[in-house]
């Protein structure tokens, strides 16, 4: 059975880029007649936009959007409510000896570390190499720190990830030198994305993953996380973001504009030709039923531009 699904997070509207990656997880779940899951990533209270949830769901109604799920109850995962589930795949890393509380500041790593990753300075293990000299009494006491401190996990034995991305082709990551102890669980006590997203694709047993290239960097991460707690890794295939002409990511900071939900049909044919798809004219004219029968029949996924990002021709 094939489950798919599409995870935004409630940070504000749905805007194109995200519309491309709904209509990529729908289409290629639909065309394997598989399930299509929706699941609100509310976990990141700070950032949120109130209000964003509902409007996000609202305009995939609008597009004619039909996810699956538990009947009894709106379809939707919100991530919110979830937290348990996510402390208890944390203390069970917490009992393989990987996990370990960092207390610095961002100031204190920006000015100690000195090695590059992809996505910026690498954690120089400062806390860990605290912790590793501790003697058991000490250590018993730091511990206590714990609830103020954010937990890092050590990527030095996760070696090299590798997987093959269905249209970004082979990817390959070596954790400890490219990306560092990430965190998994913040200072202001949320969980992080990472574990977040990996405990409940598993739980979701969602099987392909169908999400933007801007998360490609991230797989590697949730691949290990997935290893660690011994749960099966999905299928991944990441779509190209879409970028202004700039090759800035389409997003509220580089002011793109909000989707149009009183033109559905033109929005999803500019997104079925974002993704090489070559949908004819006549689809803005169709009913939303005709554009998503002749997207579902005609889909094809190789036929998504493999390139990390992709600049949108239109406005
Ligand atoms: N919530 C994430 C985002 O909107 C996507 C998570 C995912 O697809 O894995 O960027
Ligand atoms: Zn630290």
């Amino acid at each position: 059975m094939y489950i798919g699904r599409f995870a935004p997070s409630p940070t504000g509207p749905l805007h194109f880029g995200s519309l491309v990656a709904a209509v990529a997880s729908y289409c290629d779940a639909k065309a394997h007649e598989g399930k299509w899951l929706v699941r609100m990533e509310d976990i990141d209270k700070p950032r949120e936009m109130p209000g964003a949830a509902d409007d996000i769901l609202r305009t995939l109604e609008a597009f004619g959007f039909a996810w699956d799920g538990e009947e009894s109850k709106s379809k939707i995962l919100y991530q919110s409510q979830r937290s348990q589930l996510y402390e208890k795949a944390l203390a069970e890393l917490q009992s393989k000896n990987v996990i370990y509380p960092c207390t610095c500041t961002r100031k204190e790593i920006a000015d100690s570390s000195h090695l590059m990753g992809i996505e910026g300075a690498i954690y120089p293990k400062t806390c860990y190499q605290k912790i590793a000299n501790l003697s058991t009494s000490d250590f018993n006491a730091s511990v206590s720190l714990m609830d103020t401190a954010s937990q890092r996990i050590n990527v030095d034995d996760a070696g090299l990830i590798t997987f093959k991305d269905v249209i970004q082709g082979d990817i390959s990551q070596n954790l400890a030198r490219d990306i560092g102890d990430f965190i998994l669980k913040r200072k202001d006590g949320f969980i992080a994305y990472q574990l977040a997203v990996v405990v409940d694709d598993a739980a979701q047993g969602v099987t392909h993953i169908v999400r933007g290239a801007d998360l490609l960097d991230s797989t590697p991460r949730q691949i290990y996380l997935q290893q660690l707690l011994s749960l099966e890794t999905p299928h991944y295939a990441h779509v190209p973001v879409a970028t202004n002409a700039q090759g800035e990511k389409l997003s509220k900071q580089t002011l793109a504009r909000a989707l149009d939900i009183t033109r559905p049909t033109i929005e999803l044919f500019e997104a079925l030709s974002f993704l090489g798809q070559h949908p004819p004219e006549a689809i803005k004219n169709a009913t939303l039923d005709e554009v998503w029968r002749w997207a579902i029949a005609n889909w094809q996924l190789a036929n998504v531009p493999k390139s990390r990002s992709l600049v949108r021709n239109h406005t």
